[in-house]
């Protein structure tokens, strides 16, 4: 040792150091670039790789989920840098329920330091979807959150977002991520975000927090004036706060969205001029809602109803006829009538109703159905008008309507 002279043994070392220092550089390099290495691979196994590829989805296409697994599988092995196959086993793994493993072929892929952007976000966007079937939500939000970090851009993240906001009920970050998607998009849907703020509105008035329910119904009615839950909502929350006057005007404005909803507003504003003890005002409600909306059977209904309690039997028995003329099959106003007549000991009338009520269900009574689509008809048939078959047709066991519904569908 000591006939090596030190400046050697330094020279030595720094070569040694520079070797290694281009090994680590070299070997990083092939790392990073594994198109150039996987171009070298042979012809053979590429062609090879591409078949198994092909078959795979074949496979997907006929749903044969296993076989089209064992492929792809096949061209994981051939090639591991082919990072999308690997998304799309996870994806097979959770259509047959293997969500776990769907779950952690999904993971391996988003740590892999050395995939393209595009596919890491995928790749989050299938492990939140894994999580999510799994129940997961608070860990399958963060990493939505997470590949909104890297991608903000990605509509399809934010619309994951949307449908785990909704479905865990967080109604106020659901309206949010629609107005970001609606801005992203360059144009939206007042009807939507109204709804979602409805939803938010609901939570806080289940949970005695009216005023914000308040403010809440008020915005879902500035973003779509045609919104009737809104309307109604936003009176019920009034009445509520004991404002029964200010309930009832919300009320009314029912009719300003959409006059045929107004009988819904109608039973509310009932009971609140009831406990105002001006129940007398409905009749007049009714009659000057009537007047401008003559088919709006189920107000009319409920002007009889109220005729009724009034014990005014001429006028209920009356308005009930002027329902049936234009409604017959109504069973709902058969029903009152009859009961209407009952009170009244008018037995006959009654009695006349009544067979006239069988008569009508029976004339539409269905008896017949196809084996094939579902279809059900009052009369016979021999090819079946809806799905074409002939001799399809099959005699309705009235004692168990779902299980022929189930067969009809089975047949679809
Ligand atoms: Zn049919």
């Amino acid at each position: 040792m000591s006939s090596i002279p030190l400046y050697t043994l330094n020279i030595l070392f720094l070569v040694g150091v520079a070797a290694l220092l281009l090994g680590i550089l070299l070997g990083g390099w092939m790392v990073r670039r594994p198109k150039i290495w996987s171009g070298n691979r042979s012809l053979q196994l590429r062609e090879a790789e591409l078949e198994a590829y092909r078959r795979g989805l074949d496979y997907v296409s006929d749903g044969k989920t296993d076989q089209a697994i064992r492929e792809f599988s096949l061209v994981a092995r051939m090639n591991p840098e082919n990072t999308d196959i690997y998304v799309r086993l996870g994806q097979l793994y959770r259509s047959k329920g293997e969500v776990e493993r769907a779950l952690r072929i999904h993971e391996s892929l988003t740590v892999r330091p050395e995939i393209p952007l595009g596919v890491k976000v995928k790749a989050l966007l299938e492990l939140a979807h894994d999580c999510r079937t799994l129940g997961y939500c608070e860990r399958a939000l963060s990493i939505l959150e997470r590949a909104a970090s890297l991608d903000p851009t990605n509509r399809e993240v934010y619309q994951s977002m949307l449908g785990l906001y909704q479905e865990t009920g967080d109604w106020e970050s659901a309206y949010e991520i629609q107005k970001k998607l609606y801005k992203m998009r360059g144009g939206g849907n007042g009807k939507v975000l109204s709804h979602l703020k409805i939803e938010e509105g609901k939570v806080h008035l289940g949970q005695g927090r009216v005023k914000e329910a308040l403010r809440c119904f008020k915005t879902a009615i500035a973003l779509d004036k045609k919104c009737v839950e809104a309307r109604l909502l936003f009176g019920d929350a009034l009445e509520r706060q004991g404002k029964n006057e200010k309930a009832i005007q919300a009320w009314e404005e029912v009719k300003e969205a959409d006059p045929s909803f107004m009988f819904l507003a109608f039973e509310r504003m009932e009971k609140a001029y009831f406990e105002l003890g001006r129940y007398d005002h409905m009749g007049e409600k009714y009659l000057d809602h009537l007047r401008r909306h003559p088919g709006d059977y189920l107000t009319r209904m409920a002007l009889a109803r109220l005729y009724q309690k009034k014990e005014m039997y001429e006028e209920a028995v009356r308005e009930f006829q002027e329902v049936l003329n234009h409604q017959p099959t109504l069973v709902e106003a058969y029903r009152i009538l009859h009961q209407t007549y009952l009170e009244e000991r008018r037995w006959q009338e009654a009695s006349a109703e009544t067979t006239r009520m069988l008569e009508i269900l029976s004339a539409q009574e269905k008896r017949f159905g196809c084996s094939h689509c579902g279809y059900r008809s009052v009369a016979v048939f021999w090819k079946c008008p809806q799905c074409g078959h002939w001799d399809s047709v099959k005699l309705l066991d009235h004692g168990s309507a779902e299980v022929w519904e189930d067969a009809g569908h089975r047949g679809g």
